[in-house]
Order: structure tokens, then sequence, then C-alpha cells
């Protein structure tokens, strides 16, 4: 089972910080290789900067789905808007953050 680090609010990956239907997902940080909701959750947790995946490091499964626990690569995850595995749609506003998890 994986875990998910952090002030989560529910078994899915919502966190104290984003918790719509739509956020479902949690992102492996390359600093701790833990799972975190959300780069907040990861800040009040660390005591280390976070550090970004590369983008030859894109083929990492380092995305989480926590609806169905699905790992899916961070290239996978830039191009699809719901689960593969179970369908569930994620909130497209965390595109607007991919430069805080991923060097693009
Ligand atoms: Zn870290
Ligand atoms: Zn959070
Ligand atoms: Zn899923």
């Amino acid at each position: 089972m994986v875990n998910i680090y952090g002030p989560t609010v529910d078994s899915e990956g919502r966190c104290t910080h984003y918790q719509t239907p739509l956020d479902i997902i949690s992102i492996k940080f390359k600093c701790c290789d833990k799972y975190y909701p959300c780069y907040k959750c990861h800040n009040e947790s660390e005591s280390h900067p976070i550090k970004r995946w590369e983008s030859d490091e894109f083929n990492q499964r380092a995305i989480l789905c926590g609806v169905c626990k699905h790992e899916m690569t961070i290239n996978e995850y830039m191009m699809i808007e719901a689960c593969p595995e179970c369908n569930a749609h994620f909130n497209n506003r965390c595109k607007y953050h991919y430069h805080l998890y991923f060097a693009i």
C-alpha cells in the first residue's frame, strides 16, 4: 500500500490545502521519495527545499491516483485528464503548479 504523507483529510489524497472532489492526485517528491498531496504539505512536513523532477526523468512513476492508487509516469499524467485505471477526473488547475514539481 502506498503511503501518502502530510496533513491529508481522507484516504484519496485530499489535504488541508486542496480538497475539492477533483483533488485526488499525489506527487512523489524526488528529494524525499514520499508521496504528498501538494507542495504545501511537503513544505510543512519536511525541512528541506523541494527538488523538482528534471525533464529527462518524466518517465518515472511519480504520480498517484488517490482513488485507485494507480501510479503513472509524469509524462503520462501531463497528457491525460483522468486516471487511465479508474477514470476519476483530475483537477486541471494543477497545471498551473507544474513548475513547482517539474522542471518544465
Ligand atoms: Zn522532499
Ligand atoms: Zn496539501
Ligand atoms: Zn485511478
